[in-house]
């Protein structure tokens, strides 16, 4: 059933279109932990190859998006729609699959779905082609890959003490620097349960643990409402060398971001929610960040990020995406990672580091942090599996 004849190598159409849902999540599950649960696509060609993707959006969101009844030529139906498609043409089908759901899709859940597509038709792509993904992406500009650890002690709560999360990011620093890692974030998502001055503290701690073994970013969770609180802990921070500063402010507010990065105390950054290259143009634009921070399974995988890391480069401006997923987004950014240069490093959710289930045990193999460094991806595709006992075992039977 080849529809293209390359060489030795036989392209064949997609055939079929599984949307796996799955969750880890129990009721002690954190629940800020967003790599509790995940959704899978796996797309399979008429030789049975296979590939496979996931978003980051609630899983039962996405599989009824992907399966929604078409309703006319703007909103149809992707499962439909893929059928019969080159997964070689994958700029092409993201196109057709764009515009056959602009009216529900454009922006955010719709463009969730399709990164997750798009994933898997990479995945697919290099089976069929028997080349990893980075060749697909334009070719490895790195070899050694950098990514950093984020450092997150579970979510504030009233029956746990500031001083237990403190702790705890401190063990988890601990593990990260004996795995070699030379760059870390720390999540600071304490809410009312300390003030700014006790964040200044922390940092500093943060940063006497750390000594010159590995630089420090920062993640504020959202915490201020306006330019002008954000910039004054933001000041008492510049002499702590800090890395960046990740959502200081609300993700929507693109003018306050602008006000805060004009000062220029501290490379600003966000834009982990943001879908497509049109968003992360305006937080270009109008937020005037340094930094962008889309995800892959999230801003329209990666025929879109290519685009935003274009633009950025265009810009002047980092990019350095976002990742707190399962083993499919990791080699996904790996990938990815290797290929562009406006992508300077990326997030790595370590399952040595915090504690997740479905990080560890969905996907295999697990490739070893060295030195802080990760090697070169190997293919054919995303170069990892589903691990099958795992996805009986998690399965999600109705959504
Ligand atoms: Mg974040």
């Amino acid at each position: 059933m080849a529809v293209t004849q390359r060489g030795d190598d036989v392209i064949s159409p997609i055939v079929s279109i599984e949307v796996i849902p799955v969750s880890a999540r129990g009721p002690d599950t954190d629940t800020m932990d967003t790599s509790s649960t995940t959704v899978v696509v796996r797309l399979t060609d008429a030789d049975g190859r296979q590939g496979i993707g996931e978003a980051d959006a609630p899983p039962s969101t996405i599989k009824a998006f992907l399966e929604m009844q078409t309703e006319h030529t703007w909103s149809q139906t992707i499962a439909q729609m893929l059928l019969g498609m080159d997964p070689v043409e994958t700029g092409a089908n993201w196109e057709k699959l764009y515009l056959g759901t602009l009216y529900p899709g454009r922006r955010g859940l719709g463009i969730h779905a399709l990164s997750a597509v798009d994933i898997a038709m990479h995945d697919l792509a290099g089976k069929q082609l028997g080349l990893p993904v980075y060749k697909l992406l334009g070719g490895a500009r790195r070899t050694d890959l950098f990514p950093y650890c984020t450092i997150y002690p579970g979510e504030a709560r009233p029956d746990r003490p500031l001083s237990d999360l403190i702790a705890e990011s401190e063990r988890q620093i601990d593990v990260a620097l004996g795995l070699g890692f030379q760059a870390v974030k720390l999540e600071l998502i304490y809410g009312s349960m300390c003030r700014d001055s006790d964040l200044v503290e922390i940092v500093r701690q943060a940063k006497l643990q750390l000594g010159d073994r590995a630089s420090l970013a920062l993640d504020f969770g959202y915490r201020w409402t306006n330019a002008g609180d954000a910039r004054q802990t933001l000041r008492r921070l510049i002499d702590f060398d800090i890395a960046f500063a990740e959502a200081p402010l609300q993700h929507d507010d693109l003018h306050g971001h602008a006000r805060l990065a004009a000062h220029g105390d501290i490379k600003i950054c966000g834009a982990e929610f943001a879908t497509t290259r049109w968003e992360i143009r305006e937080w270009i634009e109008v937020g005037k960040v340094h930094v962008v921070q889309p995800d892959i399974t999230r801003c329209g995988g990666f025929t879109e990020m290519r685009r935003i890391a274009d633009l950025c480069e265009m810009h002047g401006v980092e990019l350095i995406p976002h990742g707190w997923k399962t083993g499919i987004l990791v080699a996904a950014s790996s990938h990815f990672h290797a290929t562009h240069a406006a992508c300077s490093t990326f997030e790595f959710l370590s399952p040595a580091v915090f504690s997740t289930i479905l990080r560890k045990e969905l996907t295999h193999p697990e490739a070893e942090v060295k030195n802080g460094r990760l090697p070169l991806p190997q293919g054919p595709g995303l170069g990892v599996s589903l691990n099958e006992s795992a996805v009986a075992k998690f399965l999600v039977q109705e959504v």
